[in-house]
C-alpha cells in the first residue's frame, strides 16, 4: 500500500479513503470540517451512522467514533496530571516518566475513585496535598475540610496470621443460607476497620462505609 496516496487524497466533506498494509494497519482519511487521518489495527474503514443531537444522521468512520468516545477520559487524565505535577528539575527524564506514569496516573485514578466512593468533589491539587500530609505524618489542619476527618473509618492490616471472617459477607451469607453455611463459606480477611472493630474484605468495607449524601 502507499499511505501517501491516502494522505494526499482530495476529499469533499463526508467522503473517505483508506488503505490497508500487509500487517493489517488501516490508514483512513475522512473529511469532516477538516481532514481527519486515523491509523488503526482494530477498525475497518466502514462508516457508522450516528444520530446527532438534533436527530440528523451523520456518517463517521468507526475509528473516529471510538476515538471520540474514549478521548474524554484520556484528556481528563492528561489534563489533571499536568495541573499538579510534583516533579521538579534535576531528575533524569526517564525517571520522571516512570514516576509520573506510576504516581501521576495512580493519583488521578485514586482521586476519581475517592470522588466516586465518598461522593464528594475535591480538586486534584487538594487531594494530593491531603495525601502528602498524611504520608508525612502531619496532623491535618482542623480548620480545613479534610477527607480524613470525615473518614474516621479506615482499614488496618492485621497480618495474614490474624485473619478473621468478613463481617459483611458473613451477615449476607447467614441471611441467605443460614449460620452453618455462613461459617463455612465466609472468606477470611486481614483487613480490620479501626473504628468498627470489624473485619471486612476490601469491597465489603467500601460497601458498608459508602456515604450517601
Ligand atoms: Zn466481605
Ligand atoms: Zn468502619
Amino acid at each position: 500500500m502507499n499511505p501517501k496516496q491516502v494522505v494526499d487524497k482530495k476529499l469533499k466533506k463526508g467522503e473517505t479513503g483508506a488503505a490497508e498494509s500487509n500487517s493489517g494497519i488501516i490508514i483512513q482519511k475522512w473529511k469532516d470540517k477538516r481532514d481527519v487521518l486515523t491509523l488503526s489495527t482494530k477498525h475497518t474503514d466502514e462508516l457508522l451512522i450516528i444520530r446527532s443531537g438534533n436527530n440528523i444522521e451523520l456518517q463517521k468512520p468507526a475509528a473516529v467514533v471510538d476515538y471520540n468516545k474514549h478521548k474524554a477520559y484520556i484528556d481528563l487524565s492528561d489534563q489533571m496530571k499536568s495541573y499538579a505535577t510534583s516533579l521538579r528539575r534535576g531528575v533524569k527524564w526517564y525517571r520522571k516518566l516512570a514516576i509520573e506514569l506510576l504516581i501521576g496516573s495512580a493519583l488521578v485514578n485514586a482521586h476519581v475513585l475517592h470522588q466516586e466512593v465518598a461522593n464528594e468533589k475535591m480538586s486534584i491539587t487538594k487531594f494530593k496535598q491531603e495525601i502528602v500530609n498524611r504520608l508525612l505524618g502531619f496532623d491535618v489542619d482542623q480548620h480545613t475540610h479534610s477527607i480524613f476527618e470525615d473518614h474516621q473509618h479506615s482499614l488496618e492490616d492485621v497480618g495474614t496470621n490474624n485473619r478473621r471472617r468478613c463481617a459483611f459477607c458473613y451477615e449476607k451469607l447467614q441471611r441467605e443460607s443460614g449460620r452453618a453455611h455462613a461459617q463455612r463459606k465466609t472468606p477470611r480477611t486481614k483487613l480490620k476497620c479501626t473504628s468498627c472493630e470489624k473485619y471486612f474484605c476490601i469491597e465489603c468495607f467500601f460497601q458498608v462505609h459508602k456515604r450517601t449524601k
